[in-house]
């Protein structure tokens, strides 16, 4: 089947009393002892809960999806998985958020790891301990969409009996198949494309056949208990029915902003992997299907200039998050604190499926302001 077929008709039932065509949302917390259905309470499993793991399965061509209550829970939930004393190897780029949990969180119990930059074969290779257990990358990497070769690391990985999990969150299952270029677990916050909408907190760990770790992930959703509720699991599936066609649309859109960015006066660096400026936009045509909504460029004038192009925008919302249907744009390196590694002039843009023409001239006019500006104040720059 095509993914659009099964992005709509994966963990999709007819109500066998009612034949209602969409599914109920189980707003119960326990379930009567002895029933034929084997639930017996929420936290451990539900059906709006099955029949979303079971669309995410599919999508991804794995063996189970776990789902979560946010995608920080979801890779949470692979790294405490985890034996005390075992080491990650992390990208060096990745989420911050990611970063701040492996530093800040589980390293406090026991768990060690090293930054590396993925894209650099020999550094991951040079950075592999006798203790590595996991290989963690993201691509593409936000904010700066550097994209890693999926097959490549998962060779190196399976080389020294290495797991590795690819943060797909970007891609989508639509885009990108980490687990059929050997990866071990794909992770997604589906918060933001798989929901589409901005109206939910999700993650999901999907997991290859056999891969060791799953058990513990399993057991770490039902007792660590970063459960989504019901509802959240029934507006994602939901979500997810409209996936490929949204995220046609995203490409789309972000592929000629990317392209109209390139030309702006104002920019002098845009990180798009569909731009043919892109370090490594062949690779990412070889393992993804599209580019994806997300774009980061860099303006000259640096952080304030950065500051008023993300304030003077009418249509893109100033506003954290990704993967909706409405545009968002944001200064990023000052909402990643002092850690954060993004350069001080970078704006990360959320391509949404508004009409191009309108998003296009909502960024020339905030660009031009500034660029006005620049070019009348060339000191102060
Ligand atoms: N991974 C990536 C690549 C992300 O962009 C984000 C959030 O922006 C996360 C993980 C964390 O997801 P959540 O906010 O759903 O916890």
């Amino acid at each position: 089947m095509k993914v659009e077929t099964i992005a709509i008709q994966a963990g999709r039932t007819i109500d066998k009393d009612i034949g209602a065509v969409m599914p109920p949302i189980h707003l119960t917390t326990t379930y009567q002892r002895g029933n034929d259905t084997g639930l017996v309470y929420s936290r451990l499993d539900n059906p709006n809960r099955k029949a979303l793991e079971e669309c995410l399965t599919a999508l991804e061509e794995g063996s189970e999806a776990i789902a979560f209550a946010s995608g920080m829970a979801a890779v949470a939930g692979v790294f405490q998985a985890l034996q005390h004393g075992d080491h990650i190897l992390l990208a060096d780029d990745t989420y911050f958020g990611v970063r701040e949990l492996t530093m800040n969180i589980m390293s406090r119990w026991g768990l060690q790891h090293t930054l590396v930059d993925m894209t650099d074969l020999a550094a991951i290779r040079a950075s592999i301990r006798d203790n590595t257990r996991l290989i963690w990358i993201e691509t593409p990497s936000n904010p700066m969409l550097k994209i890693t070769d999926i097959s490549a690391v998962a060779g190196i990985a399976k080389d020294r009996g290495i797991l590795l999990g690819v943060d797909g969150t970007w891609a989508t299952p639509i885009l990108q198949k980490p687990l059929l270029l050997g990866a071990d677990y794909v992770v997604h916050s589906s918060t933001k494309c798989l929901g589409g909408h901005s109206d939910l907190t999700g993650g999901v760990v999907v997991a290859r056949e056999g891969a060791e770790l799953t058990p513990s992930i399993r057991e770490i959703q039902a007792i660590g208990g970063a459960v989504p509720s019901a509802f959240d699991c029934w507006l994602l599936l939901r979500g997810i029915r409209t996936l490929p066609w949204r995220m046609r649309g995203h490409c789309a859109n972000a592929l000629e902003i990317a392209e109209y960015l390139e030309t702006h006066p104002l920019v002098h660096r845009v990180h798009y992997p569909g731009l043919a400026s892109h370090p490594a936009n062949r690779l990412a045509s070889e393992q993804m299907s599209g580019f994806g909504g997300m774009l980061s460029i860099q303006v000259k004038g640096g952080t304030d200039v950065a500051a008023r192009v993300a304030a003077g925008t009418r249509i893109f919302t100033q506003a954290t998050s990704l993967g909706g249907v409405e545009s968002l744009i944001e200064h990023r390196a000052p909402i990643e604190g002092a850690t954060s590694k993004t350069p001080t002039d970078l704006l990360r843009i959320s391509v949404g499926l508004e009409h191009v023409s309108d998003l296009l001239a909502d960024l020339e006019q905030a660009l031009n302001d500034q660029d006005k500006t620049r070019v009348a104040n060339p000191d102060n720059q």
